[in-house]
């Protein structure tokens, strides 16, 4: 086989025109990884055809991005509703102190930051908030999902999806010095139901009560990683197991999650509800002091909204996102008519200040 030859079947091989380089190239930047006998050249090749989502785009989102961007996933869809800001930075390691002074939604910045390392892979940013409306949406295509959320309303919602589209993803969680994660494969092991029924009450502290060591996010994040590997080369040593440590007390637990557990309201009864949206508030809580006004619906002509707030603080917006300082308040304004405000608990307090100022 002359060499030309070679690279042409290499190339149609990879089946994907927008990898970029030489067959060559790729072998090489891949190559500590196919010298891995897990992986192989195969394992290369279906790395590069995979399609994973990773949904919320924080501390364990940066790192399963970074991680599987660098790996050669060939595509990555990354969802997220948030904006980078300063306190991200100790332990969210796609961002810089650039991405913070411009306030860039996490999906846009995260897209940028692994083009710079990684080119020869398609990233889908999606600067949205997952929910039932849009899951089928920003799911489909999928062959895997990847757990990067701070929050059990959107975990549940992830597992309902996956449940009954019999798609495989990864329940991951760290806070404080607590990391946990869990492989669902539907129909043959445990799903997030199965485990924990309702959400976990050790659970209901976040990052924002109780700090978070970015050790231990990133050691959740390489477990879960690894797992991904595994799933998307097909070899059997998936973990079936939820799996935690604690990284400071060096406590460390396994329980099986093998097999579903009979009863359970989702892999069981097949009762989705979550999909179905029910009880899902128009305006919810979003860590502290900050409220999220759910709004997909209203566009906003930023340049028009920023001379219309002038009068009445300070205004600021690039092509993601607009802030408005009211103060004591803070707005972040999305393009779909998204807010999340800060500097108030209280609900009614954030719909009058968006009422006021963007609509009713
Ligand atoms: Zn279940």
């Amino acid at each position: 086989m002359t060499c030309l030859a070679h690279e042409r079947q290499s190339e149609d091989r990879a089946g994907n025109s927008s990898l970029k380089g030489s067959a060559h190239a790729l072998d090489e930047r891949y190559s500590r990884q196919i010298l891995f006998r897990g992986i192989g050249a195969e394992g290369q090749r279906k790395l590069a055809a995979a399609r994973v989502a990773i949904v919320g785009c924080g501390a364990t989102g940066s790192a399963l991005a970074g991680l599987l961007a660098r790996a050669g996933v060939g595509t990555l869809r990354i969802v997220d509703r948030d904006y980078v800001e300063p306190s991200n930075l100790q332990r969210q390691s796609l961002f810089d102190e650039q991405d913070a002074a411009e306030s860039l939604p996490k999906a846009i910045a995260a897209a940028r930051k692994i083009a710079a390392f990684n080119s020869g892979i398609v990233i889908e940013p999606k600067v949205e908030d997952l929910v039932p409306a849009n899951i089928e949406a920003l799911l489909e295509g999928m062959s895997l999902v990847l757990d990067g959320t701070d929050n059990f309303e959107t975990r549940y919602l992830i597992n309902d999806y996956a449940v009954e589209r019999s798609l495989p993803w990864i329940y991951s969680a760290a806070v404080g010095s607590y990391a946990v994660t869990l492989n669902i494969l539907p129909g043959e092991t445990a799903c997030l139901a199965c485990i924990f029924p309702d959400s976990p009450r050790g659970m209901v502290e976040t990052c924002e009560t109780s700090g978070i060591l970015n050790s231990a996010v990133n050691l959740v994040a390489s477990i879960a990683a690894t797992e991904a590997l595994k799933l998307v080369v097909e070899v059997p040593q998936v973990r079936r197991t939820l799996l935690s440590f604690d990284v400071w007390t060096n406590e460390h637990a396994e329980i099986s999650a093998a097999k579903p557990r009979p009863g359970c309201r989702a892999c069981g009864e097949r009762d989705f509800i979550h999909l179905a949206g029910e009880g899902r508030p128009h305006i919810t809580m979003c860590g502290r002091n900050s409220v999220q006004i759910h709004e997909r619906h209203r566009p906003i002509d930023f340049a028009e909204m920023d001379r219309r707030l002038q009068p009445h603080g300070m205004v600021r917006h690039n092509d993601f996102v607009l802030k408005f300082w009211h103060d004591p308040y803070e707005m972040t304004l999305f393009p779909d008519g998204r807010a999340i405000i800060k500097g108030t608990t209280d609900t009614a307090v954030a719909r009058s200040l968006y009422a006021r100022y963007v609509g009713s």
